[in-house]
């Protein structure tokens, strides 16, 4: 397949039909989309197909199609061209342009350009923009449901994750989520598992958790809290400095990639792994509904598949770029890459259930996600053991 610079193939390479997976991708978005599509109700694609209905006998449905071009603007939670996280909304706008032969435009802005980081949401939920990327954990205090679609604790990681979303009902119900926020959420961009994060003392028990002043999000900060730790939030761009002064002991932030882009190893000393807390975080891509319905047929599945690219896109820049990363860490003398002991993980692992259970207990939109979700995780642990883990295990 040839690929420009995006990661997307190119429009000869569709022409030629190299892009198999075009037409079986439709039809899997087709089952996958159960919202009831509404073309041509949307303002400009209606008043194109007013117009092109004008003239008696005109072919209005096609002509509409084929015709209408569209520009929209995309906010995101990212710094400009932050590798990863940010470039891959780039790389998405990129990817749908050229795909559509340029009828649909989107200028992306990083984060604070137009909107701060943690507004994406409410932006494209109330239509000021058409679209928008960032995590749906960041929205925990608003749509506390929404956490199950980026990371859970000693959840799912990057292959689960696309099947319980792509296949096993996940999509669905995120979109059943966001459909009173006016949204349409498409699974786009995963880094992997992340790293456990960088600290300045060492973790030997689970009494070395107590006290510990970590910058850790979502439902993760939560379980450090319970074992006795101070969680806090800090963006991206303050972590440094954070760990560098003693202000924090600890952070955990994405992995080798991104880590050693901010500079982590000079300011802290142990390199602890796994990331329990983020084993496999999806980022989303999402449309306000009226934009989304505004577009024809074909732009619709433009937009699906070229996230569904990205979604890949985006593990395969963080696999390549934290071997890559990882490998330098390694030879550095002041860097330590330790294995969190196995009693902590057990430890934690406890309290994430319980942190996740009440969740679900207390809010029903979470506990109807959580019962798909753990059904999966459910399966997945014993056929992941028997085929992905028992591979790994036995390579050298
Ligand atoms: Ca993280």
């Amino acid at each position: 397949m040839v690929f420009q610079p995006c990661g997307c193939p190119t429009a000869a390479a569709i022409g030629n039909g190299r892009f198999a997976p075009y037409t079986s991708a439709s039809n899997l978005m087709s089952k996958r989309l159960t919202m009831k599509r509404r073309h041509f109700v949307g303002g400009l694609a209606a008043a194109a197909s007013l117009s092109a209905c004008a003239k008696p006998g005109a072919d209005c449905a096609a002509g509409a199609d084929s015709q209408q071009s569209f520009e929209w603007t995309a906010v995101t939670s990212w710094p400009p061209r932050y590798p990863g996280l940010g470039i891959a909304v780039d790389n998405l706008a990129e990817c749908i342009a050229a795909a559509s032969n340029g009828r649909l435009q989107i200028k992306v802005y990083a984060a604070g350009e137009l909107v701060p980081a943690f507004e994406v949401f409410d932006s494209v939920s109330r239509g000021t923009v058409e679209c928008g990327h960032g995590a749906s954990y960041y929205h925990k205090g608003k749509v506390d449901a929404a956490q199950f679609f980026t990371a859970v604790p000693f959840g799912l990681n990057y292959l689960e994750l696309n099947g319980w979303l792509y296949y096993g009902g996940g999509l669905e119900l995120w979109r059943e989520l966001y459909a009173p926020f006016n949204l349409v959420p498409f699974p786009c961009g995963n880094t992997g598992v992340q790293m456990g994060g960088w600290f300045n003392r060492e973790i030997n028990s689970v009494a070395d958790l107590k006290g510990l002043k970590m910058r850790i999000p979502g439902m993760g900060g939560e379980v450090l809290r319970r074992a006795g730790g101070t969680p806090v939030t800090l963006p991206g761009s303050e972590i440094f400095t954070s760990l560098k002064t003693g202000a924090i002991d600890a952070t955990e932030w994405v992995g080798p990639y991104n880590d050693l882009a901010f500079g982590l190893h000079k300011a802290a000393k142990y390199y602890y792994y796994p990331g329990w807390q983020e084993p496999g975080p999806t980022l989303e891509f999402i449309v306000n509904k009226s934009a989304w319905d505004s577009l024809p047929p074909d732009l619709q599945a433009i937009v699906d598949i070229s996230c569904q690219a990205i979604n890949m896109d985006m593990n395969a820049e963080y696999m390549h770029g934290n071997t890559d990363a990882l490998e330098q860490l390694m030879n550095d003398p002041n860097v330590e890459i330790r294995k969190f002991p196995d009693d902590v993980m057990d430890y934690l692992q406890e309290i994430s259930t319980e942190v996740v259970e009440e969740l679900a207990e207390r809010d029903p939109a979470a506990a109807k996600i959580y019962a798909s979700f753990a059904a999966f995780r459910k399966k997945s642990i014993p056929a992941m053991r028997i085929s992905e883990q028992a591979f790994l295990e036995t390579r050298k």
